[in-house]
């Protein structure tokens, strides 16, 4: 799959004065735009497409110091703007003065090259504070930009490769309350490890009041729980190809002891990462009911299981058909897994 993406590195100050040079042309060159697209429209009833000021402009980049695409891409860049901005003349562009125009030098791709660990442009070459490791890249188009500081900044959009998920075969999640979701291999991630240590600090900060370090305590729950949930689907994401989920049944809803924040466990955050974190590595993501999943036999499809609120206590069971035995919650993961294939969780109900 590939992406593009737009990188921004600092160019070395000892560039500025030459950059700053270039930066005049392009001026020069927009304002003579400016002048000739207003006449056209003025005199002639005429809006000068891209390509017909490009005529114009043709052949000057070597006596302005600019790249023939540079020269190009200011004039493409002035019809955009006078389209955009639905005016007969856009504003000057200043090299000197309070209300100086910050300095631009747009280019194309083809351009640009990397050699020999600098930024080759037009016959120059610029060192930069490569933070990104250019050279793994091929530039696109971009520019030379300077902030209102005098720094110069070379921007470009570069090709990535994303590289396809290398995981195999599909898993299913069960969503629950004491852990936060199970899958149908049997790894969990428990919600205890939340507020693992916090809870009793959070029960006396409630009771004595303290709204500030209640506060602060509820923030590092969610703090760790967004950390543990984001390095889940992480690891979901790289070792499988399809991930299904349950929805969450008002059934696991039902009153529970823990405090209503803990009770929080992250269900919607963990769907929308894994949404989101499965696109990006195109692979597939389901949702499916997840009604019978827990009374429902994975083995043999009888309907066995415990059911209703007094069901929800019940961690292991044994089906009385088949005689497996089952955690309740990896069994739920497996029909779901299942349901996720488009194989009914169970079939035909025997009247
Ligand atoms: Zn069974």
């Amino acid at each position: 799959m590939k992406q593009t993406k737009t990188f921004k590195v600092r160019v070395r100050d000892k560039h500025a004065p030459l950059l700053r040079q270039m930066a005049r042309s392009v001026n020069f060159v927009w304002n003579y735009l400016n002048e000739l697209s207003c006449r056209a429209i003025r005199e002639r009833g005429l809006f000068l497409s891209a390509y017909d000021m490009d005529r114009y402009t043709k052949g000057s980049g070597k006596e302005l110091g600019l790249h023939s695409q540079t020269l190009q891409e200011v004039s493409r860049e002035y019809a955009t703007r006078r389209r955009q901005f639905k005016k007969a003349r856009l504003n000057w562009r200043r090299s000197g003065g309070v209300r100086r125009s910050l300095g631009w030098i747009p280019f194309k791709s083809g351009a640009v090259q990397w050699k020999s660990g600098q930024v080759c442009h037009n016959g120059h070459y610029f060192k930069i504070w490569d933070s990104y490791g250019l050279s793994q890249y091929s530039f696109r188009s971009g520019s030379f930009s300077e902030d209102a500081r005098g720094r110069w900044y070379f921007n470009v959009v570069v090709d990535v490769d994303v590289p396809p998920s290398r995981g195999q075969g599909a898993i299913g999640l069960d969503l629950g309350l004491k852990d936060v979701a199970t899958c149908s291999d049997g790894t969990k991630l428990e919600s205890g490890r939340f507020y693992c240590g916090l809870e009793a600090k959070l029960v006396t900060a409630q009771r004595s009041r303290n709204k500030q370090c209640a506060r602060t305590i509820h923030a590092r729950i969610a703090n760790r729980r967004k950390d543990a949930l984001h390095k889940f689907s992480r690891s979901l994401v790289n070792r499988h190809g399809t991930i299904i989920v349950g929805d969450v049944s008002p059934a696991k809803l039902a009153k529970t002891n823990m405090a209503k924040s803990v009770l929080d466990a992250g269900w919607g955050q963990l769907k929308t990462m894994l949404a989101y974190k499965c696109a990006h590595a195109g692979i597939v993501f389901k949702e499916v009911g997840e009604a019978y999943t827990t009374r429902t036999c994975s083995s043999c499809g009888s309907l066995g299981g415990p059911q209703g609120v007094n069901g929800l206590r019940i961690r292991e069971w044994t089906c009385c058909e088949c005689g497996v035995a089952h955690d309740r919650d990896v069994n739920a993961a497996r029909n779901i897994l299942a349901a996720g294939h488009g194989r009914p969780v169970v079939g035909i109900p025997v009247i």
